[in-house]
């Protein structure tokens, strides 16, 4: 997962490394900013880290782009600086430098080319470049790289000094845009264009462009007709800023709704009348939480505390900086857990380490029992489209795992999964990808990698990426 953000309208560049800074839960790993200059010249300036750290002057521009990444592909072994990997990229057109920024990952991208990418942003540049430099203009280029683009790919650029943004045809990765007076505003979240002054906020469509013409007004088009639309739930469940709105469904609201569904599910197996408080991982399930506890009438406490000195664990790229990080995350308050009958709830279990450990530690501070609930289904198959458990091997509760088996890997007394109609109740949209709970992908070669691995020809343990390797 990364963030992208595209600002059109006189701005210091110092106010968009701001509003970039409200994208980090995205990504941390890395970050950058291309603007236009006076002179209408590009500017670049990519760091390792977040975006506060980016090196800019004190300059006004008219067009500027950002990134924060979230590495899914390139560097996982730290053996490359952070930064060269960071976006915006650039390519040299004929209708002027193009800067983009991307949010997603593709399936394909290595049965396109030869060149071994390690950033699939890096390619989605080089390739729109080429298609422009080829068909002489924008909207046809991109029509022609959404037919040869597998995946999710949200993405914002600047072509010469126009700025645009497009949404891939699934709408997988969110895109939202807006204008206030003074400008014109695209990102991954609406929670950037609220902070921006923007009040009315629009989704940009599957396979929709916009873009800001030469008079500043914005012009949308609808190049490639949605197909198979599938937004990513775990944008709702885990990813996204409370703050934000997305598809019309603001994140917070969602999250209160998971918690009500969640106690049906807790009500229905008697763990409800097992515990005395419920406890929230900070800081996604907090919400959750609060619905969850009015519907079973036991109290929220905050037995488990962020420390806010160190970094969300899930976007920490290594398995073992995540090992180390979950140690460092999270402070206890022993008062309300010696004796106490608690449901710790998160908003996922992915490989299992985070939740095994606070089972653990909340063992060894006295807690009676420790029940564990989930405001999602048990993620089951890889992603393939810009989530990190980019193999079904990484999950902890993969395939057919049974849910006994997860709960005694987490040393559990039980684990309570939100059903998969919870979940599509709770967020209550009808084009939905849920892909890693019920390995149906909505891309044609999402479909492909999947059968393949089913039928045996392909291990469970390669990502799409050296599956296209090898193919
Ligand atoms: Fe989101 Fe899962 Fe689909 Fe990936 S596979 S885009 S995480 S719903």
């Amino acid at each position: 997962m990364c963030g992208v953000l595209g600002i059109f309208g006189e701005i210091e560049v110092s106010a968009a490394q701001s509003l970039l800074q409200l994208l980090v839960h995205r990504g941390q790993d890395a970050s950058g900013l291309a603007w236009v200059d006076p002179y209408k010249v590009h500017r670049y300036s990519k760091v390792k880290g977040a975006p506060a750290s980016i090196d800019i002057p004190q300059e006004l521009t008219n067009a500027v782009i950002g990134s924060t990444r979230y590495p899914t592909l390139g560097n996982r072994k730290g053996d490359v600086p952070k930064e060269k990997f960071a976006q915006p990229f650039a390519y040299q057109t004929t209708m002027g430098t193009l800067a983009l920024a991307h949010n997603g990952n593709i399936t394909n991208m290595h049965d396109l080319t030869e060149k071994r990418y390690q950033s699939d942003a890096e390619f989605i540049t080089e390739r729109l470049g080429e298609l422009i430099n080829q068909e002489g203009h924008l909207g046809v280029a991109l029509i022609q790289l959404s037919k040869e683009l597998d995946g999710a790919f949200s993405i914002v650029g600047i072509l010469g000094t126009q700025l645009f943004c497009f949404r891939d045809p699934q709408g997988i990765r969110p895109l939202v845009a807006g204008r206030s007076q003074a400008h014109t505003v695209f990102s991954s979240e609406s929670i950037c264009l609220q902070q921006a002054g923007v009040t009315e906020i629009i989704d940009v469509q599957p396979g929709e462009l916009i873009y800001v013409d030469g008079k500043g007004d914005w012009q949308k088009e609808q190049l490639v007709k949605p197909t198979n639309v599938a937004h990513c739930y775990f944008e709702y469940v885990y990813f996204a800023s409370s703050v934000s709105t997305i598809e019309q469904r603001n994140v917070y609201g969602v999250r209160l709704a998971l918690g009500n569904e969640l106690g049906d599910e807790l009500i229905k197996n008697g763990v409800a009348e097992q515990i005395d408080a419920i406890v929230p991982v900070p800081d996604t399930s907090k919400a959750a939480c609060s619905t969850l506890s009015e519907k079973l009438q036991k109290p929220l406490r905050e037995a488990i505390m962020k420390n806010r000195s160190s970094k969300r664990t899930f976007i920490m790229p290594g398995v073992d900086e995540r090992e180390l990080a979950a140690k460092a995350k999270y402070l206890f308050v022993d008062e309300f857990i010696q004796g106490k009958h608690l449901l710790i709830v998160d908003d996922s279990i992915v490989r299992g380490l985070t939740t095994k450990y606070l089972v653990k530690i909340l063992r060894e501070r006295g807690a009676a029992s420790v029940h564990v609930a989930i405001t999602c289904p048990p993620q089951r198959f890889a992603c393939y489209y810009g989530v990190d458990f980019g193999t079904d091997s990484q999950l902890i509760a993969k395939n057919d795992t049974p849910v006994d088996y997860v709960k005694d890997q987490i040393g559990a007394d039980s684990l309570t999964y939100l059903s998969i109609t919870g979940l599509q109740s709770a967020i209550n949209l009808p084009n939905l990808c849920l892909a890693c709970l019920n390995g149906r992908y909505p891309t044609e070669n999402g479909q492909r990698i999947r059968l393949l691995i089913t039928e045996g020809k392909l291990p469970q343990d390669q990502t799409h990426y050296e599956i296209s390797h090898t193919k």
